[in-house]
């Protein structure tokens, strides 16, 4: 029973210096936040120690009491939070919950249409190298190059030509609302399914801040971990009659036990996101985002020729768009961490430089929203931001607006964080 800093001192020092780094920068990765504590506690919970193949009421192992209850709880709230009419709270991720969506609707050969990875879509929407593109015959849609939105025109002339037996919407790098009605409708004209994968803009969803996609996907997916802000994890969403394929795509077509531990702290995350507290959050973070967007097209930041693609944005991220600034992402990316914002490179629609460099930063909100940041916070992050990309402030003083906005928001406050 030695206490893990005793145990394995190597790994607590790299989970306290891990800790130490989120309290002490401002994390601004659009695919991460900060599950609470309560969810932690769900994760690092004895279920870890349990098998439970099956689903609740039919486990192929002993002992499954508590877990039943949990994974009921998990179902029964996800259900209720999307209004969707089935659910399956065992994917261990996100890509696990589309190979298993795909796996059930669909036979290796048939055709899917994805949003390209290039222009915003997921690895798993049918990129080359991805399970998804070796398995399936993958036609690709694009955003528009006039005003970088995508192009539903293109959709249909598309899903005409080649008669998809799914459609996937969703996107991991795409600042606008979909159009899931004209998805739908497209779908239904040559027959196929449509899959929404919503991971990334599920917390807004939940809130009620974003259109729900469910009412017209006959799948929906989403990881837990992203604007959810609930542990690392999947969860497939369908319509009823799909459930029991979905259920066996699952298990035991692509996973062997669920992680019950997972899925107690993804029943706390459903809990948490139907209050009002995780609804005002949601608000913050497209608030905060809709400052950054701002403030990134003001006239100083044009000037160096760098502005917002799409002009905007409607979710929980910005785009950077450095096609037309000496600056490349990667160079944009690593003056933000040396201030202490961690933020990802991503490539552009139309990207002149190639992938590893790019011409993009992805900047998301979700993470400080959680961590409470308002207009003020957003105001002055977003002109750290700016002053970063611009290039012509000390990194000194902008580390200390950094340090100071950081203090000034305590981050897992029960828990002792490490000096780096
Ligand atoms: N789908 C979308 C749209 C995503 O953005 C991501 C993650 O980046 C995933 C699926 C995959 O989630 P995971 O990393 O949990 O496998």
């Amino acid at each position: 029973a030695l206490p893990l800093g005793e145990l394995d001192p190597e790994i607590a020092t790299a989970l306290q210096a891990e800790l130490h780094r989120q309290q002490s920068t401002l994390e601004m990765i659009a695919s991460e936040n900060f599950a609470p504590a309560a969810v932690m506690e769900a994760q690092g919970s004895v279920l870890t120690n349990k098998y439970a193949e099956g689903y609740p009421g039919r486990r192929y192992y002993g002992g499954c009491a508590h877990v039943d209850v949990v994974e009921r709880l998990a179902i029964a709230r996800v259900k209720e939070l999307f209004g969707a009419e089935a659910a399956n709270v065992q994917p261990h991720s996100g890509a696990q919950a589309n190979a298993a969506a795909m796996f059930a609707l669909l036979k290796p050969g048939d055709t899917i249409l994805g949003l390209d990875l290039a222009h915003g879509g997921h690895l798993t929407h049918g990129m080359r190298l991805n399970y998804s593109g070796r398995l399936y015959d993958v036609v690709p849609y694009h955003v528009r190059e006039s005003d970088l939105r995508i192009d539903m025109d293109e959709v249909e002339r598309l899903a005409l030509a080649h008669r998809p037996k799914m459609i996937v919407a969703g996107w991991s790098a795409y600042p606008r609302q979909l159009d899931f009605a004209a998805f739908r409708r497209i779908a239904d004209q040559v027959g196929a399914y449509l899959l929404v994968d919503m991971a990334h803009f599920a917390g807004l969803v939940a809130a009620g801040l974003h259109p729900n996609p469910v009412p017209y996907a006959d799948v929906v997916t989403t990881t837990t971990h992203k604007t959810l802000g609930g542990p690392r994890g999947g969860v497939i969403l369908s319509r009823a009659d799909l459930a029991k394929k979905i259920n066996s795509a699952v298990f035991p077509g692509q996973q062997g036990g669920p992680l019950e531990h997972v899925i107690a702290a993804k029943a706390v995350a459903f809990k948490v996101a139907a209050g009002e507290e995780f609804r005002e959050r949601q608000q913050r973070t497209l608030h905060g985002a809709r400052i950054l967007a701002g403030r990134l097209l003001s006239d100083d930041v044009a000037e160096a020729g760098i502005t917002v693609l799409t002009g905007g944005t409607e979710v929980h991220l910005v785009l950077v768009d450095l096609r037309h600034s000496a600056l490349d992402g990667r160079q944009a990316e690593d003056r933000l961490h040396r201030v202490g914002i961690t933020v990802n490179r991503n490539a552009v629609p139309f990207d002149p430089r190639p992938p590893m460099v790019s011409s993009g930063l992805r900047i998301g909100t979700p993470a400080l929203a959680t961590r409470g940041f308002g207009e003020t916070e957003f105001r002055e992050v977003a002109d750290i931001i700016a002053e970063v990309l611009k290039g012509d402030r000390a990194d000194d003083e902008l580390r200390a607006r950094v340090g100071k906005l950081a203090a000034a928001f305590p981050l897992y406050a029960h828990l002792k964080g490490a000096e780096a």
